[in-house]
């Protein structure tokens, strides 16, 4: 006789080798390779033994789950996101967009041998630097250039070389914080050299530069206050003047450009943004930028000035920590040659043709697109076209905004809680296969359509919101 408990007791799986052999588990096989599926099976076995109270084995249910974790374990963790947040230079969605041409040398670069440091006249050991110092020097009219990872370590490159141990003047108001902490008195003190504040946070003047200048002044360092405008009653010195005054008392004078453009910007009706070789003409000696800000290239640093200066740069030893990989190389040099034509820049660099987009054309896109998102989003958000203003971002233009246009959703009228609504909304925005980031503004979330590149892009951003799942 059976005891009464026994006809209770939950269902058990089959062995595990027999679960490997169901189709379902065999084609997870084919597809992640036995390794993974094994281990995520064994989880889910475990699962169901300690599962309370005990349950009977679902084998659907089982092959499903598993399914589901590897998926989600294949799927990359660094991936495309639509960045609709109105700012084209997102530090966190990963500044500048590379043009065809930097990603087809990118590819080249990353599968085949390369001249990388190959002197291919003389069969020699060649310079990284030389793939690009040419264009650099023609570009911005500097004598020499070198480049590292970013415009931090081009700052830090320079003050330990020419500074370390030495003291360097800097005006109090640009002693600026970019985000994700660079502080110029903390790389100042990481590089080894004292920072001599000179004049105050509003005005800054000449003679307080030539009073401040000791035998112990290495380098006068000009910060491009890049993310921040100084206003009203303000006065700083202008760079040929202070460039002459270094001359006269022999120091070197380095600026910190920050956001690097190698052309006038106002040619496409953008703000003014001083350019490298401006700095040139009026006297620095070396300027540094990035590369992926308003260039529109990979993330790098990169140094243009005096050849004796620059020779000192890469000698140190720090140079070569913080040299650039050759991924990097290829992608500068191919950005870097479309600035020789540019004419043709507003077409072919692609963070530049976002900048340029003229808000008539945001303000169509935004209109074409609404009722394909209204209908896409059915019952679950009122969708109407607004202007909005993008701005550039990276700290590039600080104060300047562009006029732009957005989808703005909002709660569909008698929400209960409409209160959370736009914060579930761009949770749930997040959660589509290729995430959307959108900006929270006056109870709406808006959808800012300058980065939204009409064609293939537009198409996936509509057809997936068919699958946004808002909760309740
Ligand atoms: C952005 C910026 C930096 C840092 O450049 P990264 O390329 O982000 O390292 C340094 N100085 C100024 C003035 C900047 O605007």
């Amino acid at each position: 006789m059976t005891p009464p408990e026994a006809a209770s007791a939950p269902a058990r799986p089959p062995a595990l080798d027999r679960l490997l052999e169901g189709p379902a588990l065999k084609a997870l096989v084919e597809l992640h390779g036995r390794q993974p599926v094994l281990a995520v099976a064994r989880d889910e076995l475990a699962r169901w033994r300690q599962a309370e109270p005990p349950c009977d084995f679902d084998r659907l249910l089982f092959e499903a789950r598993c399914q589901a974790l590897l998926q989600a374990a294949a799927t990359p963790h660094l991936r495309p996101v639509f960045n609709l947040t109105g700012t084209v230079l997102h530090t966190n969605l990963g500044r500048a967009l590379a043009p065809p041409e930097a990603v087809q040398a990118v590819a080249e670069a990353m599968s085949r041998p390369t001249n990388l440091e190959y002197d291919l006249e003389d069969g020699q050991r060649g310079d990284r630097d030389d793939h690009i110092e040419g264009l650099l020097r023609e570009l911005t009219g500097g004598e020499a250039a070198t480049a590292v990872n970013n415009n931090a370590a081009a700052v830090l490159l320079m003050l330990g070389t020419l500074a370390a141990g030495k003291e360097v003047l800097v005006s109090r108001g640009e002693l600026i914080e970019i985000g994700g902490a660079f502080r110029i008195p903390d790389i100042m003190r990481r590089a080894g050299a004292r920072l001599v504040e000179v004049g105050t946070t509003n005005r800054t003047h000449l003679r307080d530069f030539a009073e401040a200048i000791t035998p112990r002044t290495a380098l006068v360092m000009k910060v491009h206050t890049s993310n921040y405008a100084i206003q009203g009653f303000t006065a700083a010195v202008p760079e040929a003047e202070l460039a002459a005054l270094c001359r006269e008392r022999g120091i070197p004078f380095a600026v910190d450009l920050g956001s690097g453009t190698l052309v006038d910007m106002t040619r496409w009706g953008l703000p003014a943004e001083p350019t490298p070789a401006q700095a040139i003409a009026q006297g620095a000696q070396l300027v540094s930028f990035s590369g992926d800000k308003l260039l529109g290239g990979p993330q790098a640093g990169l140094i243009v000035g005096d050849k004796a200066l620059v020779a000192r740069i890469k000698r140190n030893p720090l140079k070569r920590a913080l040299r650039l990989d050759k991924m990097t190389i290829a992608a500068l040099e191919a950005v870097l040659r479309l600035y020789r034509d540019p004419e043709r820049l507003a077409q072919r660099l692609p963070t530049l043709r976002l900048l340029s987009r003229p808000a008539e054309d945001i303000r169509a896109q935004a209109e074409r697109l609404a009722p394909q998102v209204a209908q896409a989003l059915g019952a679950r958000a009122t969708v109407q076209v607004l202007t909005c203003r993008s701005q550039i971002g990276s700290g590039s233009l600080p104060v300047e905004r562009l006029d732009s246009a957005c989808l703005a959703l909002g709660a569909p009228p008698g929400q209960r809680r409409a209160g959370r609504f736009p914060e579930q909304l761009a949770a749930a925005l997040r959660a589509l296969p290729m995430p959307v980031i959108g900006r929270i503004e006056d109870g709406l979330l808006r959808l800012d359509l300058r980065c939204l590149d009409a064609g293939s892009d537009e198409k996936r951003f509509v057809e997936q919101l068919a699958l946004l799942q808002l909760p309740g």
